[in-house]
């Protein structure tokens, strides 16, 4: 039996079970010395063990199938055995003849650089050798532009030997010609061994480093995606655009500027989270209106907000109906409009300061929020209108109504001592579908939070539910 084993970057307990079992049981192991320093105290004494040197891994292959004939031998491969390893050329040496051969995988230099660096690989990359031992230069450097000109995470094993020093020069001018000198560069050193060195820089300042750089060193270059937190590279892998979480994160990475407070931020969220489905889980409402009001409770961190929500004609559903069908929103005032999710803004629209409004609700004798309802009128016919701040709006929207002019969904939650009550009271005799904060209470963070959750609602039913 012959077995080809990925021993992992070098520390022990990243050994995977089968590889530890192999080695136990070999008659015979076979590995170039460094790899047998970093296994032996795991070799059993019974074991014949034959280093081999760089350069004779042909000679040792043949050796290897001849004797696996007969015996348990063991090839140790850095890592895995697959990934520039020695795998390949044993079976391209076996052939098609019937040799027991078994190839057992290893942690890859690439994943335990990245676990140490933080997650730079979350998203595509791609692998890449600059030994031109075996590969022609010319051909390394094609691969490079193309791989450079691709914007994704890139691996560089072999950068840099003692013979072999231009190659990593060369693979850094091409990265520079096609990437931001700002893109982020992790570079470590003896992952998971003796020796260990690590360092997140960015391309442009990649060569203050290059002194560090040998054949021990695993490079990664980072993407567009790739970002410093907390002091950790970290490749978005495109949950921000899809979940809230990252508002959160970016709101409390603004206000501090520091790494940890993300996972504040993010545990801060979590506990959040939990008071708040705590709180709406006492309310006779559908999972879907626990969500919306939930997220009142939570923008305005008051839970009475579950005795004045109220959903009338199954707004949810048609909200998410026409979030679906890319429906246009309305809203009263420029701060609503800028609260909206980025997943939807292009569809957000408010005209409160249209060159016009000022000149009709001076002839009008309308506020300046009425007047560009009285604009966007066309536009309110079976689209969305979000009214966070303005009661006037409201009196203008039943104006609207009156003259047919029927939105598909109507979220209505304006403030104030006056009208404010009464105008949300109109609002929920439309008999149009619609969610009203009742009372003189509301405002943005209300409407916003409401036509958000119904948004996240809309994405979340595209990827299937959960
Ligand atoms: N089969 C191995 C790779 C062999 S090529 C694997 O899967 O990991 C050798 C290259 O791998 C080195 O030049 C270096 O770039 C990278 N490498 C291997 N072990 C490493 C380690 N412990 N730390 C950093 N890089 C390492």
């Amino acid at each position: 039996m012959l077995s080809v084993v990925g021993i992992g970057p070098g520390s022990l307990d990243l050994l995977t079970e089968r590889a530890r079992t192999r080695i136990s049981s070999a008659d015979v192991i076979m590995g170039n010395e460094r790899y047998i320093e970093l296994i032996k105290k795991i070799i059993p004494t019974s074991s014949e063990v034959i280093i081999g040197k760089m350069g004779t891994e042909v000679e040792r292959a043949k050796k290897a199938v001849v004797w696996g004939n007969r015996k348990n031998v063991v090839i140790v491969s850095g890592g895995d055995p697959g990934i520039y390893g020695m795998a390949g050329l044993i079976l391209e040496v076996i052939g098609d003849s019937d040799i027991d051969v078994e190839i057992v995988p290893g942690i890859t230099a690439a994943s335990a650089a990245a676990a140490l660096l933080g997650a730079p690989l979350s998203n595509d990359f791609a692998v890449v050798s600059l030994s031109d031992l075996l590969v022609p230069w010319p051909e390394i450097e094609k691969r490079l532009e193309g791989l450079a000109m691709m914007g994704i995470a890139v691996a560089i094993y072999n950068p840099k030997s003692k013979t072999r020093t231009t190659q990593l020069e060369k693979a850094y001018e091409i990265f520079m010609r096609f990437r931001d000198g700002k893109t982020l560069v992790g570079l470590v050193k003896n992952a998971e061994r003796v020796g260990y060195y690590s360092e997140i820089t960015t391309l442009s300042d990649l060569p203050d480093f290059y002194h560090q750089i040998d054949m021990s060193t695993t490079i990664i270059i980072g993407c567009s995606g790739t970002k410093n937190i907390g002091g950790r590279m970290v490749t978005r892998r495109g949950y921000e655009n899809k979940y809230d979480y990252v508002r959160v994160e970016e709101t409390v990475n603004q206000s501090h500027e520091r790494g940890d407070s993300v996972a504040a931020g993010a545990r801060v969220w979590e506990q959040s989270k939990a008071i708040v489905a705590e709180i709406v889980s006492k309310y006779p409402l559908s999972e879907y209106e626990r969500r919306v009001a939930g997220r009142v409770v939570f923008a305005n961190a008051d839970p009475s907000f579950m005795d004045l929500i109220v959903f009338k004609h199954n707004p949810i559903e048609k909200g998410i109906q026409g979030i679906q069908d890319g429906k246009t929103i309305i809203t009263d005032i420029e701060m609503v409009k800028a609260g909206i999710s980025k997943r939807y803004k292009e569809k957000v629209k408010c005209f409160v300061n249209n060159p016009k409004t000022r000149e009709i609700a001076v002839k009008e004798n309308l506020t300046r929020t009425a007047a560009g309802f009285r604009i966007a009128k066309e536009l309110i016919r079976d689209n969305i209108v979000v009214i966070g701040n303005a009661p006037s709006t409201c009196l203008e929207l039943s104006a609207l109504l009156e003259e047919g002019i029927k939105p598909a969904l109507i979220i209505a939650t304006p403030v104030g001592f006056v009208n404010a009550a009464d105008v949300k009271e109109d609002v929920l005799s439309t008999g149009i579908p619609c969610i009203v904060i009742r009372g003189p209470r509301g405002g943005t963070p209300s409407a916003v939070a409401i036509i958000n959750a119904i948004i996240e609602l809309c994405m979340e039913e595209e990827r299937g539910g959960n």
